[in-house]
């Protein structure tokens, strides 16, 4: 389906012409600051958010995926099982919150009498380091659902709105991700990462005024409308403007914010401090604890509302968040398995990439391991495994493409010195990385699959193939489709229907494939006039 709007911003030069009007008459008004900003731009950034890929959805569809809502909190914590590794606390206590929340707006959608019951929305606050995961979970479960999902960090936020950005783009934002959908948008998911650094500790080295960014962003967890329209954005104001004229109905000028779920993170390093003096050390079975990001995380999961409170919280804020997790740090053994089972594994991108030039690439055991130590090392999380990753595949990402080799197999030395074996694979490429056997044997099934053809290619033919494909820097799946690439209509003139048929490619026909074509044509024509 086009929107309408959509229509109006392919066809610019009507909208410009207006634009430049409206501009000129805001200009003899005296509004020059509008003025200075024509053509105008976008005053809020692209919102970081993930949905699922889809055409616009009308109202009905939007609330009929919130209505539908049937999911268990089990169900839910084994699909983030399949993507999102450890992290066991954090998935079922945010499964539960998720669908405590949309199980309450199914309710309140189907009985009107549901809506005057006291509930506290199930706003959560995920504790932890960076890279571990908390973004991750929460947007996986947000695809699941089908909700739009949106997500900013809590320091681009100013007091006034005017310095950063204002807290409530992030409700215009849900609105854009639905596809300007504000049924939908209603539904989302906030997601506010480095809430820690809005705490108005006097150390927290911030000069933006923690409070009162709290005090705003609390007024959007409860409840409260929100101009679909932000002050800044003309673009928009222009479009509702113009839409007035059109039979579409406009948007409505308002969304409440009653039934977004928020979730805020951050990683609160300094908390642990203080719920440590709290507790004191005896209770926590301190001497059994090795690692210090383990420490955190036990005394992370002991944190009350006192301790955020001097943490430098407002009370009314950390209590609009009832539901408070921590993840923990990620050690090899959780970065190891992050690559080898995830669904979302980065090392799969690596490979889709590869595989657009028709490189296969393979890690072993110890390749995974030694990957996974050195971005332990990082102290990034995950995100560790992406710098390593980079710098193993950087310079064979743009020296492959262009030769023959069409497999990277990695073992642990390749991962601790990925230039020597860049190096060794470009010497040795034809005997070490190309498989030669296993790429006609490709090619051939592919050929036989798509001709009823088998092509019998004699040793002496292989090596010419790969002669030629070495010579002209190009695969042997490459040079194959080149050298044959008539072969498949020409041969199956030969055939009668429903034959199938095997022809020997010696090192004669691969060096004049043309001339053995025309040769069995003229043969075959040949047999049956006589
Ligand atoms: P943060 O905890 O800082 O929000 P993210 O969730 O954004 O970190 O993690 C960054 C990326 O690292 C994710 O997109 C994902 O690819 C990967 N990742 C992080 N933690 C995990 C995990 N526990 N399991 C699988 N992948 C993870």
């Amino acid at each position: 389906m086009v929107d309408k709007e959509e229509e109006s911003e392919e066809k610019q030069s009507p909208f410009e012409e207006l634009t430049k009007q409206f501009g000129d008459i805001l200009g003899k008004m005296g509004a020059n600051m509008q003025i200075a900003s024509f053509p105008f731009t976008k005053a809020e950034e692209t919102p970081q958010t993930e949905m699922p890929p889809e055409e616009e959805i009308d109202d009905r569809e939007a609330l009929k995926r919130v209505k539908n809502f049937n999911f268990k909190p089990k169900e839910i914590k084994e699909y983030l099982d399949r993507f999102v590794i450890s992290q066991d606390e954090a998935k079922k206590v945010l499964a539960v919150a998720v669908c405590d929340h949309y199980n309450h707006i199914r309710n309140i959608i189907a009985e009107k009498s549901h809506r005057k019951r006291e509930y506290m929305k199930q706003n959560v606050l995920i504790l932890g380091p960076t890279g571990v995961g908390k973004t991750y979970l929460v947007r996986t479960i947000a695809k699941l659902i089908g909700v739009p999902f949106v997500k900013a960090d809590a320091t681009k936020f100013s007091e006034t709105g005017y310095v950063g950005g204002d807290v409530e783009d992030l409700v215009r934002n849900l609105i854009k991700v639905a596809n300007g959908n504000v049924t939908l948008a209603q539904y989302g998911i906030i997601f506010i990462d480095e809430i820690d650094k809005i705490a108005n500790a006097a150390d927290n080295g911030r000069d933006i005024s923690g409070r009162g960014v709290q005090i705003n962003l609390l007024k959007l967890m409860e409840e409260t409308d929100v101009s679909t329209m932000s002050q800044t954005d003309m673009l928009s104001q222009m479009r509702t403007f113009m839409s007035f004229g059109n039979a579409k109905k406009p948007p409505p000028d308002k969304i409440n914010t009653k039934n977004i779920l928020f979730i805020v993170s951050g990683a609160f390093d300094k908390l642990s401090d203080i719920v440590k003096k709290r507790v004191g050390k005896a209770q926590i079975g301190f001497g059994t604890i090795q690692k210090s990001m383990d420490q955190d995380f036990e005394f992370l999961i002991k944190a009350q509302t006192e301790d955020f409170i001097q943490y430098g919280f407002e009370p009314e804020f950390i209590g609009r968040l009832p539901v408070r997790v921590a993840c923990r740090a990620l050690g090899e053994v959780e970065l190891e398995k992050i690559l080898s089972s995830s669904e979302g594994s980065i090392i799969r991108q690596y490979q889709e990439d590869f595989g657009g030039y028709e490189i296969e690439v393979s890690c072993n055991g110890g390749a995974l391991e030694e990957i996974a130590k050195a971005a332990a090392q990082e102290k990034t999380g995950a995100r560790g495994l992406l710098t390593v990753l980079e710098r193993v595949f950087r310079d064979m990402k743009f020296e492959l493409p262009s030769t023959s080799i069409q497999r990277i197999a990695l073992d642990r030395e390749a991962v601790k010195n990925p230039e020597v074996y860049l190096e060794n694979l470009l010497k040795v490429g034809d005997e070490k990385g190309v498989d030669i056997q296993g790429d006609m044997e490709r090619f051939v099934k592919a050929f036989e699959g798509n001709y009823a053809i088998y092509l019998n290619f004699t040793p002496s033919a292989m090596e010419e193939i790969e002669k030629i494909a070495h010579e002209n820097q190009t695969t042997i799946v490459a040079t194959c489709s080149r050298l044959f690439e008539d072969f498949g209509y020409g041969l199956q003139l030969l055939l009668r229907d429903g034959e199938r048929k095997s022809f020997e490619i010696s090192r004669e026909v691969v060096q004049d494939p043309d001339k053995f074509l025309s040769d069995q044509i003229t043969n075959f024509y040949k047999q049956r006039g006589q």
